[in-house]
């Protein structure tokens, strides 16, 4: 694909316009940045593919600025699709139901059903206003990097492949959203994020987990795909290899022993999982070799973001 400029913007309405005009524009969330087209334009659909080098069987999350537009995707909301909305939007959490006819195939990798998700941010949220129909968007970097949490991080990744990037702040939760397949009983948690499975339960309590080992990945095509990973090799531990006298990264919450080149103590799980994603593409810059992660115990953020550690470790 020939190089294109990309446009850099902190206006939600000229980044809009883009969107309007058949584009591919990245915008900020409370999650990580998005790659979106209007879901009802293929061509525009198509080159979101095209620019994140995306496997086609990896269906994308149509995002909304109004609980209304549900009705111009969704084919069907069971009771509990009901309740997850009604206490989780706008927030991070996808439902997945079963699409409606107006939803092209392109936008679902040809499944029967669409993830849908109004995030929780004002800039996110005006510029869904002005595009006027739900946008579907991945996260906006390379598939298999780790997703953008910054605007500079969608440039390093997008810049020449995109139309336009709406510039906003770091992203404030750094993972992706929770997701939930709600056109199953009982509903099954897909990704884990933001929204805790404990949170969740509160609300809808049969939601089911998938059991470690268990077969999931036809559930959710995109589990199937490398994720998350920065060139560096990833370990999940507190110190050093005994041994290892390269280039080596720390980021956890404790002040580390030994000897690294860069280095990220978080006051919490939450700062953690923030951090995560930059820090990953940072030490690319820095030409690290190993990145130490600290293990966090798996409640609350900590399990979405051990999830993403031990993908980025699988890479
Ligand atoms: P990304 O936005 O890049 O994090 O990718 C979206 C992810 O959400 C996909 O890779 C899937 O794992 C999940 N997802 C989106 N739509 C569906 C769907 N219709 N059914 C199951 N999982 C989905
Ligand atoms: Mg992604």
């Amino acid at each position: 694909m020939s190089a294109i400029s990309t446009v850099r913007t902190t206006d939600p309405n000229e980044a809009a316009g883009f969107i309007i005009r058949g584009g591919v524009v990245a915008f900020p969330t409370e999650t990580v940045y998005g790659l979106g087209a209007s879901i009802f334009n293929q061509t525009a659909v198509r080159k979101i593919f095209e620019a994140k080098g995306r496997p086609s069987d990896n269906p994308l999350i149509a995002h909304i600025g109004d609980v209304g537009q549900v009705e111009l995707l969704a084919l069907e909301l069971s009771a509990d699709a009901e309740k997850l909305i009604e206490h989780f939007f706008p927030g991070p959490l996808t439902i997945v139901v079963k699409k409606s006819e107006a939803v092209p195939a392109i936008a679902t990798a040809g499944l029967d059903t669409i993830g849908i998700r109004m995030p929780n941010s004002e800039l996110a949220l005006a510029f869904l206003r002005a595009c006027g129909t739900p946008i579907v968007a991945p996260s906006a970097n390379i598939s298999g990097r780790p997703s953008p949490t910054t605007w500079q991080a969608v440039l390093e990744d997008l810049d020449g492949k995109i139309d336009c990037i709406l510039q906003g702040e770091p992203t404030d939760i750094g993972l992706e959203s929770t997701v939930v397949d709600c056109s199953v009983e009982p509903p099954l948690l897909l990704r884990r994020g933001a929204v805790s499975i404990h949170e969740l339960r509160a609300v809808v309590p049969l939601i089911r987990e998938l059991a470690s080992g268990e077969a999931g990945a036809e559930k959710s095509p995109g589990l199937r795909h490398k994720h998350y990973s920065p060139r560096a090799r990833v370990a999940i531990r507190r110190e050093l290899p005994a041994g290892f006298a390269g280039r080596a990264a720390f980021i956890g919450m404790r002040k580390p022993e030994g000897v690294f080149v860069e280095t990220r103590v978080a006051n919490s799980a939450e700062e953690y999982a923030a951090a995560l994603f930059e820090f990953f593409r940072e030490c690319d810059r820095g030409g690290i070799e190993l990145i130490v992660c600290e293990p966090v115990p798996e409640t609350g953020i900590g399990a979405a973001l051990m999830d993403r550690i031990r993908r980025a470790a699988e890479g």
